[in-house]
């Protein structure tokens, strides 16, 4: 038997055990931890549309209306009239001839991956992608190719090598730890020129980015993607529930709902948080002030962390990690910000790689000015150095 408590001592003493919290109540700026209430900027509700009462009223009504649990798979008996009509407007949200929703944003990336290619085939990946895509190709068995972050020659090298093959690549749209913005023109542009899938994660662009919060091909003006775009949202982040989905062509969802065993072997979302989903949508797409308010607390965030010299990293998005390199160091910052009455999540290796441990700071539309003035001040008295 492997020598499970020498294993955790050992992470322990590197620094990189990790702990659960347990909160009282709903996600929001303030939280409320062990009697005590936090200012958190480490949700990835972006809109503040988690504990909105237009949902919770909208999850109540889907509960009248369809109860509580699926009962089955969608290809049995639970796909709800909630899903069908939830996927239509996902698909048009998108630019996207249809939607497939999945149970969370990791089963919707394995089943696309492992659904497209096989051993004979490649895919080619940003070293900093999710977990889940990395995860999915590894388990699909087919070759993996991994380029360095952003690195479009070093994609355009694996692409140019592999002839015969059939290819994938995939990218997060919004790197979930850095919260810069893949290269879009650039991807699309070579998986044309190497007639390759391109699987855009947009997990942390839908609702975020985008005038409207369509996402990345609205933030690059880039028109209807064509066939060998593939889109995944997650609905956990910005659009407050839970859940994912996949957005692509006519053939491609076909293929998944005979194919994708993380579709075809597990529950359907329950249909009263599709129902409520539809809620989602419709404030992301009736309410820029959010965006527009998360855009002025960023601008606001960056030039006070500029002022303090904080080690900021080129994020546009409500992702501003603090790049600090050594585990411990996070640790001990994240430990001084929860004295000051501050939540902000110390990022540690392997979530990001060896020597860039950080403080994932998250603002939402839900914070307002005064939220960032005192995380600014906070930070101010942890005096940190720039990397
Ligand atoms: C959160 C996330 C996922 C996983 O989505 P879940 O619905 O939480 O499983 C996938 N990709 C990216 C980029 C994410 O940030």
């Amino acid at each position: 038997m492997k020598d499970l408590a020498g294993a955790l001592a050992l992470r322990r003493a590197r620094h990189l055990y990790r702990q659960r919290r347990i909160i009282d109540g709903p996600q929001g700026p303030h939280l409320r931890c062990n009697g005590d209430s936090l200012l958190s900027f480490c949700s990835n509700d972006y809109l503040g549309l988690a504990n909105h009462p237009r949902l919770i009223q909208a999850l109540q009504q889907g509960a009248e209306h369809y109860g509580v649990g699926s009962g089955s798979s969608h290809l049995i008996s639970g796909h709800s009239r909630a899903h069908h009509e939830l996927e239509l407007a996902l698909a048009d949200f998108c630019g996207q001839a249809r939607a497939l929703l999945f149970s969370t944003g990791y089963m919707a990336n394995f089943g696309v991956i492992t659904t497209l290619v096989d051993r004979h085939d490649i895919v080619c990946q940003d070293k900093l992608n999710h977990a889940s895509l990395i995860d999915a190709a590894q388990l699909s068995g087919a070759q993996l190719q991994r380029y360095t972050h952003g690195n479009m020659e070093m994609l355009q090298h694996a692409l140019a090598k592999n002839t015969q093959q059939n290819s994938l690549i995939a990218s997060d749209g919004v790197f979930s730890m850095d919260g810069d913005i893949a290269p879009l023109p650039k991807l699309l542009a070579l998986a044309e020129q190497h007639d390759s899938w391109l699987l855009l994660d947009e997990a942390h662009a839908l609702g975020v980015i985008g005038k409207q919060g369509r996402g990345s091909l609205e933030y690059f003006s880039l028109p209807t993607p064509s066939d060998r775009l593939i889109t995944v949202g997650t609905l956990g982040k910005a659009f407050g529930t839970s859940g994912a989905f996949v957005a692509g062509s006519d053939d491609l969802v076909e293929t998944l709902i005979q194919q994708a065993r993380s579709y075809i072997y597990t529950t359907a979302l329950s249909s009263a948080i599709a129902h409520a989903t539809l809620t989602s949508l419709e404030l992301i797409n009736t309410e820029d002030w959010r965006r527009e308010h998360l855009q002025m607390l960023i601008q606001r965030f960056r030039h006070g962390a500029q002022q303090l010299s904080l080690p900021l990293m080129p994020s546009e998005t409500p992702i501003q990690p603090l790049l600090l390199g050594d585990s411990e160091l996070a640790l001990q910052y994240s430990e001084r910000l929860i004295q000051q009455g501050i939540l902000i999540s110390a990022i540690r290796p392997p979530t990001v790689p060896q020597g860039k441990a950080r403080l994932r700071i998250t603002l939402s539309a839900t914070h307002q000015e005064e939220d960032v003035d005192k995380l600014l001040d906070a930070l101010s008295k942890l005096k940190i150095n720039s990397v």
